[in-house]
């Protein structure tokens, strides 16, 4: 195998100036056009076939192998998020509001060096390899939007992997593992409908505040009381918004929260019993509810045959003391949209800056180790290559 941390180690620099010049210029999700061209521009001065508009501003390169072969996606995404930067770095965001606060920036930056380490070895393996930059990872959509613009066709993969750098996990530490490793989602919103009235009145009304309250507290019982204990899951109510006045009793109430689960029977299971909870308190006191769920994402869960090929890799760039199994993690990934339909690896590098994170993703104050990004090239580029050569051997 070719070193490819040896020569990622060598990009090192260009890589953290990428990586700097998207942080100080982060761009939300669908608006990542200035990122966009600068990607797209360096795949076309490395010699690769580039696609740009992708899922509107994502940018698909398809690197040749020296023989007719197998393809793999590697999908890096490259969207900010709306939170106020504040971690005092000299590289901070230039836009007010704007902050790549969950190392998006490094990923694109990571990805460009994937492209210049594959277009470096092209000609010593098969296949092709496809690389996705993913525009609106947040929760908006963009891994679909860029399978609707056709990155799984023409040609279709036949495995792809992942990957995200992950500050509260120590720097250097890689964590591969088949099954199930990010949530699946949904966001959820319920109205509640009283008669509202006046406050000194409470027997003329349908008090909305005094329901929702209730609906709060049996909701949480879900989770404790419905589930099977061994499967985890999550329920949060994360905004209430009721009342307008200290002395008028509220008419309607609005909750918004999330559900993350890993099996789709519990994820069933805890929807089936909130609409039970939601009717059964609103009918005791007379008022009535809906419940709208929307931006569902599925669960990633990683294939064990296509976990193979990166287990290898992470086994070959990194001692065994650094390479890692960890519970999976609640929080959603859009990959999810990719790993259902194509067999696929989503990888973790830990990326705890030294001296510890002061704020985690998506926190003003969130930031990661730069000198993880050649090893998570490395990572990439070595998994895509050992899947290349191994499938076209044993797929002559
Ligand atoms: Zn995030
Ligand atoms: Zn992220």
């Amino acid at each position: 195998m070719t070193d490819y941390l040896a020569h990622a180690q060598t990009l090192a620099p260009q890589m953290v100036a990428w990586r700097r010049d998207f942080h100080q210029h982060p761009e939300l999700g669908f608006h990542e056009v200035r990122t966009a061209g600068i990607v797209a521009h360096y795949l076309q001065t490395l010699g690769i076939e580039t696609r740009s508009g992708v899922g509107k501003t994502g940018v698909v390169g398809l690197i040749e192998g020296a023989a007719p072969g197998p393809v793999i996606l590697l999908r890096f995404d490259m969207d900010a998020l709306p939170v106020q930067e504040a971690t005092g770095l000299p590289f901070a965001s230039v836009y007010d509001g704007v902050m790549h606060a969950c190392g998006h920036d490094a990923h694109t930056a990571i990805g460009m060096g994937v492209a210049a380490l594959l277009a470096a070895t092209a000609g010593s393996w098969p296949g092709r390899v496809k690389l996705l930059f993913q525009p609106a990872e947040e929760g908006l959509g963009g891994a679909a939007a860029t399978i609707h613009d056709g990155v799984l066709v023409d040609p279709a993969p036949q495995a792809a992997f992942g990957l995200h750098l992950w500050n509260p996990y120590p720097s250097g530490h890689v964590y591969v593992q088949s099954g199930p490793i990010m949530a699946a989602a949904d966001r959820f919103t319920i109205v509640i409908s009283g008669r509202g009235g006046h406050g000194a009145l409470p027997h003329t009304t349908v008090d909305a505040v005094h329901v929702a309250a209730q609906a709060v507290n049996a909701l949480h019982t879900i989770v404790s009381r419905n589930l099977p204990p061994y499967e985890a899951a999550v329920l949060t109510v994360g905004s209430i918004q009721a009342g307008v006045a200290f002395n008028v009793i509220a008419e309607q109430a609005i909750l918004t929260g999330t559900l993350r689960s890993f099996n789709p029977e519990v994820r069933s299971q805890m929807i089936r019993r909130m609409e039970e909870v939601l009717g059964g308190i609103c009918a005791a006191h007379g008022a009535s509810s809906t419940l709208t769920l929307a931006d569902y994402t599925p669960a990633v869960d990683n294939d064990p045959q296509v976990t193979k090929w990166a287990s290898s890799a992470a086994a070959s760039l990194a001692p065994a003391s650094r390479l890692g199994h960890e519970k999976p993690l609640m929080v959603a990934e859009d990959f999810a949209e990719i790993a259902g339909r194509v067999p696929s690896c989503y990888m973790l590098v830990g990326a705890a800056p030294a001296g510890g994170a002061l704020g985690g993703h998506h926190s003003p104050h969130f930031d990661i180790d730069e000198s993880t990004f050649p090893l998570a090239a490395a990572l990439m580029a070595d998994a895509a290559v050992r899947f290349l050569q191994q499938s076209a051997a044993s797929h002559p």
